[in-house]
């Protein structure tokens, strides 16, 4: 039962979740817009999540944000699904009904708002490598056709798993699959998005120069020092345009935003706060 003289209650679910940008960023928004809120960042384990967001939902909570490695299950604990939602099988974004939670995935369009806002890159016709067939790269693929581009190249480590990228999210538009090693054949690129998370674990990618078509971009979808080796490489390699996804991660949560509270919040405002930081 919500107790109507406290602000509106919102978290972010992930594990680990200390560091997470969110609660700064969602409290930024509302004090641009005036609007009172507590965002709080609650640590779940996959196997505590479904019993701490009944809890979360108990007290008071109506919308939350989920994060590693939690998305894909809090897309199971759903009632209803947005079609974002059920294409990728995973949920970034949650808003509770009264008979339960309803489940939206942002993240494809944050990343679409970024390129297109931030960067001034027009993604219709464009030719689009997607390195890492994970979580986040299933969450892009629907908003980058529905935003137009021709084509989409998905290239990951374990190559089964690009495969069933491409099989599972085949309506979206023509996706192809390419092997790793075979990264020197696959030709060059108009955005070459990296949605691998191997600069977490200290891996750099080795990955050949003739990816990056003339005044290429290149994004990075972590951000901080994770994005960096892959910036350098493609900067070094003479990419048009190089940046990592902080402005994704704002643009997924103005989408939140707007979702729960029905108002757009200036993003461009909380991302040049981030980077002043
Ligand atoms: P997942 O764990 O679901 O997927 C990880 C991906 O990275 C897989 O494709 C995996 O390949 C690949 N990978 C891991 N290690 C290596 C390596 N050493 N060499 C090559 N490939 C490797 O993670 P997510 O998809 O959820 O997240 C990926 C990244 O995107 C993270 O860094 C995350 O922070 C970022 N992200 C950013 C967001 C934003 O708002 N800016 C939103 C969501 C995610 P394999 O299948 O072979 O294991």
């Amino acid at each position: 039962m919500s107790d109507l003289t406290l602000p509106p209650r919102f978290a972010v679910f992930g594990q680990p979740i200390t560091h997470s940008l969110s609660p700064r960023i969602h409290r930024h928004f509302a004090q641009g817009l005036g609007i009172a809120l507590d965002y709080q960042a609650i640590e779940a384990t996959p196997e505590l999540f479904p019993a701490t967001l009944a809890r979360f939902a108990s007290q008071g909570g109506i919308g939350a944000n989920v994060t590693l490695p939690l998305k894909e299950q809090a897309a199971t604990l759903c009632l209803e699904l947005s079609p974002a939602a059920r294409r990728s099988g995973a949920v970034n974004t949650l808003v509770r009904r009264d008979d339960g939670w309803f489940g939206d995935n942002t993240d494809g369009s944050g990343l679409v708002r970024d390129l297109e806002a931030h960067l001034g890159l027009a993604l219709a016709q464009r030719q689009v490598l997607l390195l890492g067939a994970g979580g986040a790269a299933r969450g892009v693929v629907s908003a980058l056709f529905e935003a137009g581009i021709a084509e989409l190249v998905v290239a990951n480590r374990s190559i089964e798993r690009a495969r069933a990228l491409a099989h599972d999210l085949a309506a979206c538009g023509p996706i192809q699959v390419c092997d790793w090693q075979e990264l020197d054949q696959a030709g060059a690129f108009d955005l070459v998005l990296n949605a691998t998370s191997a600069a977490r674990q200290g891996v750099v990618l080795a990955l050949p120069a003739s990816l990056l078509g003339a005044d290429a971009c290149a994004y990075d979808l972590s951000y901080g020092d994770s994005a960096r080796p892959f910036l350098e490489w493609a900067t070094q390699h003479g990419a048009g345009r190089a940046s990592d996804g902080l402005g994704m991660l704002v643009e997924q949560a103005a989408q939140a935003f707007l979702i729960w509270h029905g108002l757009r919040p200036d993003s461009a405002a909380t991302l040049t706060w981030l980077r002043e930081q």
